[in-house]
């Protein structure tokens, strides 16, 4: 933390803000904020952040307003100041963020904050430690529904000139940091009820579903299942968490413009407008849904109402709610397999991340952060998947009430306030006779997980070793050479090998529960019945597991892609659970993209394909979603994929579009035009834009360069472009543009915000390249890193360049 910020939370007590937005201009929004607030020392001075403002007054006059601050000197032991300023609007998903709906024109304005961005939008003193309560008003276009922090307390309506407009009034809200703060306006579509909730006035409290006028079809098709979802983890979270709800309502909007997955503002969640569900979801999907709004919902309390103190302890917000996520879809929403597509999904995500040169601490060391953009590189696998793993792991380790008791104390003791690491151990160990302490150190501060070897003894008894440094409990099974399961046990395993006696001559498969976060690597007579009879397996945690660890093995180079493509060849066809079939089939995809021969993947992908279509006629109604978009995207039979669009609304949106992107790919653009005006939702433009970069002709190439590089595209329609510029088998057509990718993504980089350098990484070229090419690419991205790099995209290439040498031949 910079000593300035420091100090600043020392000197302000009791923040209060009150502030009037008008968002009846589309030029640019005027803001009038009163803000009150003690201090400590009468006589200091501290400021106020206000980003890109114009006009800005401070109590009545033209304020001395600089470099985003807006000073305020001698202060008083009670103050409170008045700024009013005129700002812009932006559309990069980073502040007051307009869209225009492609669908039917209608305008949504949307405060994106989080973060530093809350500056953007209105004056504030902008740290996570330092909380105010918020009085919003919003006056605005009298068609649309305005959503706030608070609840809605009132609504009128005016007139300037002939114009009418309205003004939404919004309840005090309990105190929050200043990037938890948001708003957003528009023509929603609702779906609202009063959700029971005891200790509330009158004993219910306003829900609510909220999404863009041209998303009311799907909106109202899934409105049972978000509601269901919404209340079930509610009224859990409710029950095992002793400090009350909060806030007082809760809202959920699918918001255009979102940067983020998703997020935790109190009592209004936003989530990407993308993610509400169309046509017929996969299982991952619709996993993923129930995971994540039990994710921003567990943030009410990890974050919200207990924030950290600072940036370095954002995995106190993220790897709880994470963790929370997947778990409670599984007990209280009815995901009951919501680890299983953790196994091969989520916790993948974090061993790769884990494996790069960027990993750090789950709870990383303070003057590692530096800045902002720092800190924003970090929400990530480490923070996320990995922090949610170890989690999950501290909870088995000590049992699940010791654990829910130290987080009540954590939840209770810190209420409304801020805490850190020191605390959140302070509080665990005073719900608990282990030694967590020490478990902090071995797990929270260091890097890297541990292998847990089998080996047999002469006797042919298995000894299960662990090579790191971390204590783990989990369950260790035994099968017979059929892999059927004969006995499983818990195990304490730590610095001394375990002798499994009672599993002597088996078949011996360590963290069969997936309870711990380490890679596994059995012995020799087990992995090859573990190859031979994997889809046999009973538990479809148990199959999760290993199937990662297979595409561990793939990516460690041990086993090449073709006996990983081999073993998806015997035991994907007769898997019937969607979520492993899902998961693995999307890992089959990006591994034999990433690590294959260029002569290889043609051949490999035919197998994923036919692995598709098996499953898409094979009557299992569960994995036809998934399989019929893989089928889609894989197909190279022109004929069959032309079929498929004249069904016309038999087939769904996701899969008509996965087969107009690859009939493009294959050099036939002719449906694209069709099907945009068949689709003409957000999701239809961006499917449309990824369709158009496909087509292989230089010509199309360059067009679509230009688009992706010309800094006119938004950060969504930027991801769609690279979606379809790089095709797995157009490596040649694209050569020109490795090189190109360096040089015009840094100077877009160097001309955008945080953001956009993230889409930029994340279009990293991830096709079958020759060695020679990628070691090209390689040296082209290192000598661009010798440079000035703004450090959110620096921190992506660095990932990028780990990734890569990983997929070269290794000496
Ligand atoms: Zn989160």
């Amino acid at each position: 933390m910079l000593p300035e910020a420091r100090e600043r939370a020392a000197l302000l007590t009791d923040v209060r803000t009150e502030v009037h937005l008008d968002l009846t201009s589309t030029e640019d929004f005027g803001v009038e904020a009163t803000i009150s607030f003690g201090c400590t020392r009468p006589g200091a001075s501290t400021f106020l952040e206000l980003n890109g403002a114009t006009e800005v007054t401070l109590d009545g006059r033209p304020a001395a307003y600089a470099e985003g601050r807006i000073p305020l000197p001698d202060l008083a032991a009670t103050n409170t100041v008045r700024v009013t300023a005129r700002m812009p609007y932006v559309t990069d998903g980073d502040g007051m963020t307009v869209t225009v709906d492609p669908a039917d024109g209608e305008r949504y304005v949307c405060a994106h904050t989080s973060m530093d961005i809350t500056q953007k939008v209105i004056p504030c003193f902008d740290q996570p430690d330092i909380k105010s309560t918020f009085d919003v008003t919003v006056t605005a276009p009298s068609h649309w529904t305005v959503l706030a922090n608070g609840r809605l307390a009132g609504r009128s309506t005016g007139t300037t000139g002939d114009t009418t407009h309205d003004t939404w009034t919004f309840e005090t809200t309990p105190p929050f940091s200043s990037y938890l703060f948001t708003l957003v306006g528009g023509p929603w579509v609702s779906v609202t009820w009063d959700e029971p909730y005891a200790p509330a006035p009158g004993g219910t409290l306003p829900f609510g579903w909220h999404a863009r006028a041209s998303q009311e079809h799907d909106l109202r098709r899934f409105a049972d299942e978000l509601r269901r979802i919404t209340s079930t983890c509610f009224q859990h979270y409710t029950t095992v968490f002793e400090p009350e709800y909060p806030y007082a309502d809760y809202q959920q909007v699918f918001a255009p413009g979102l940067n983020w997955g998703a997020m935790e503002f109190p009592g209004c969640v936003v989530y990407r407008d993308q993610a509400l569900m169309k046509g017929t979801p996969t299982e991952l999907e619709r996993q993923w849904m129930a995971s994540t709004i039990a994710h921003e919902m567990a943030h009410m309390w990890f974050g919200d109402l207990v924030t950290m103190t600072w940036w370095e302890d954002s995995w106190l917000n993220e790897s709880f709610a994470d963790f929370m996520g997947y778990d409670v879809a599984g007990t209280a929403a009815g995901y009951t397999d919501a680890w299983t597509s953790a196994a091969i999904t989520r916790k993948p995500a974090g061993y790769r991340a884990d494996r790069r040169r960027s990993t750090h601490p789950i709870a990383e060391d303070t003057d590692k952060i530096v800045d902002v953009d720092t800190a924003f590189a970090n929400f990530d696998m480490i923070t996320y998947a990995k922090g949610n793993a170890a989690l999950a792991q501290l909870g088995h380790w000590l049992g699940e009430e010791d654990f829910l008791a130290g987080v009540n104390t954590h939840l209770t003791k810190h209420a409304f306030g801020n805490a850190d690491l020191a605390a959140f151990l302070d509080s665990l160990d005073s719900a608990s006779d282990h030694d967590v302490r020490a478990w902090a150190e071995a797990w929270l501060r260091t890097t890297g997980f541990d292998t847990l070897r089998v080996t047999r003894d002469d006797s042919g008894v298995p000894v299960l070793t662990r090579e790191g440094s971390r204590p783990h409990r989990l369950t260790v099974s035994a099968y017979d050479d059929d892999m059927r399961l004969v006995g499983s046990r818990d195990v304490h395993l730590g610095g001394q090998p375990v002798r499994l006696e009672e599993f002597a001559g088996r078949v011996v498969v360590p963290n069969s529960g997936d309870e711990t976060f380490a890679v596994i690597r059995p012995d020799e007579q087990s992995w090859a019945a573990i190859t031979a009879g994997l889809s046999s397996v009973e538990s479809q945690l148990t199959r999760a597991m290993l199937w990662w660890t297979a595409v561990d093995l793939c990516e460690s180079q041990v086993i090449g892609v073709g006996d990983l493509v081999d073993l998806a060849d015997r035991h994907l066809r007769p898997e019937t659970h969607p979520l492993v079939f899902e998961g693995v089939m999307k890992a089959l995809q990006s591994v034999t993209r990433r690590y294959a021969a260029p002569e290889d993947v043609a051949g490999h992908l035919a197998v994923v394909a036919d692995l598709a279509r098996h499953a898409v006629e094979g009557g299992v109604p569960d994995l036809a979603p998934g399989a019929s978009r893989a089928l889609a995207r894989l197909s190279a039979d022109r004929t069959f994929l032309v079929e498929w669009l004249e069904r016309g609304d038999e087939v769904d949106p996701g899969v008509r579009w996965a087969a107009v992107h690859r009939l493009a790919e294959l050099g036939d653009p002719s449906h694209i035009d069709a099907e945009a005006e068949r689709d003409r939702s957000v999701a239809g433009h961006h499917a449309a834009l990824t369709a158009r970069a496909a087509v292989p002709t230089p010509e199309a190439k360059a067009e679509a360069w230009d688009r992706l590089m010309g800094g006119e595209l938004g950060n969504h329609e930027f991801d769609a472009v690279a979606a379809g510029f790089w095709g797995w088998e157009q490596a040649d057509l694209v050569r020109p543009y490795l090189t190109r990718y360096v040089t015009d993504g840094l100077d877009l980089a160097r001309r955008s915000g945080q953001a956009m350098g993230d889409v930029i990484g994340d279009a990293f070229p991830s096709l079958p390249l020759s060695t020679e090419s990628r070691l090209e690419l390689r040296d082209t991205v290192a000598a661009a890193l010798e440079g000035d790099v703004p450090t959110v995209l620096a921190r992506s290439w660095n990932d990028s360049l780990d990734d890569l040498q990983r997929t070269l031949p290794q000496a």
